[in-house]
C-alpha cells in the first residue's frame, strides 16, 4: 500500500477521528487546528501537529502543505473558514481536497469553490442506519449511482449448502456475486461450484430493485 501524505484541518470529533485512523493505518498525517489544546491532544496520534489559522495562505504555505497529496477539512460551524480554507488549499495546488459540510447549502458552496468531495457525516450515517434498520440481512452497501449498488448480505439457512450455480442470481435477479466472505477469508473470484454456508457474506452488485427482490426472495 502506498503511504499517503494527508493534511487534516480542524480537530473536532470528525477531524480527530480521521487523523488518528489515518495515522494508525500508517499514513503521514499533518494535523492543524487554531486551538492549541486540540493540537496538543492529537500530537501523539499524528506525524506532525501544528497550531495554525487554516484560512491564512501564508501560514499554510510555511507549513509545507503543498507537498501533501490530500487534505481533509473538518471545520463544521464556521462556514466562512471552511470555504476559505478550501479555496486556499486548491490555490496552493493540492490535488484532492475533501471537506466536511454541515448541510446541503454548505455542500453546494464547497463544490462551487473546488472541493473534490464533500462529506456530510450525520446525513450519510443516517442513511446507512436506515438501511440497516430496513434489512438486518444487509451488512453494508455502497451506492454506485442512484440506481446501482453493491451490497453485502449475510447468507441464511435458506441458501446454505447451495452453489452459486444453483442460485443463479445472474439470470434470476440480474445481479452479480463479486465475492464471498467466510470470516476473515475473502473469495474475490467465486466459482459457480462454490458452496454457500450460513453466515457467509455475499458481496452482490445490481440494480437497487433487483437487489431488494433478491434479498426478500432468496435470503
Ligand atoms: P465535530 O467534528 O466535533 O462535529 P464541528 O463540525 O462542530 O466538529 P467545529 O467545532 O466548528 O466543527 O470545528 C472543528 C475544529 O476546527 C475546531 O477544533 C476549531 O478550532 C477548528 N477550526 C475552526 N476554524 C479554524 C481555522 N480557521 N483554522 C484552523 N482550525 C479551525
Amino acid at each position: 500500500m502506498k503511504k499517503k501524505q494527508v493534511v487534516v484541518v480542524g480537530l473536532g470529533r470528525f477531524g480527530s477521528s480521521v487523523c488518528m485512523e489515518l495515522f494508525k493505518l500508517g499514513h503521514e498525517v499533518m494535523a492543524l487546528d487554531m486551538d492549541p489544546e486540540k493540537v496538543e491532544n492529537i500530537a501523539d496520534y499524528a506525524s506532525q501537529a501544528s497550531v495554525a489559522d487554516a484560512t491564512d495562505k501564508s501560514q499554510l504555505k510555511a507549513l509545507g502543505v503543498r507537498n501533501f497529496d490530500q487534505a481533509i477539512i473538518a471545520i463544521g460551524d464556521d462556514l466562512q473558514a471552511s470555504v476559505l480554507c478550501t479555496l486556499m488549499l486548491k490555490e496552493i495546488g493540492l490535488e484532492k481536497v475533501w471537506v466536511k459540510a454541515r448541510d446541503l447549502q454548505h455542500k453546494k458552496i464547497l463544490e462551487k469553490v473546488g472541493a473534490d468531495r464533500v462529506i456530510q457525516p450525520e446525513y450519510e450515517m443516517g442513511i446507512r442506519t436506515a438501511h440497516h434498520v430496513d434489512s438486518e440481512k444487509i451488512v453494508d452497501y455502497i451506492d454506485l449511482s442512484d440506481d446501482y449498488s453493491i451490497v453485502e448480505m449475510a447468507a441464511t439457512e435458506k441458501i446454505a449448502g447451495k452453489t452459486l450455480f444453483n442460485l443463479d442470481f445472474r439470470v434470476k435477479f440480474n445481479c452479480i456475486t463479486l465475492a464471498i466472505k467466510k470470516g476473515e477469508d475473502v473469495n474475490i473470484a467465486p466459482h459457480p461450484d462454490d458452496v454457500i454456508g450460513v453466515g457467509d457474506i455475499l458481496v452482490v452488485m445490481g440494480h437497487r430493485n433487483d437487489l431488494k427482490r433478491l434479498e426478500e426472495k432468496r435470503l
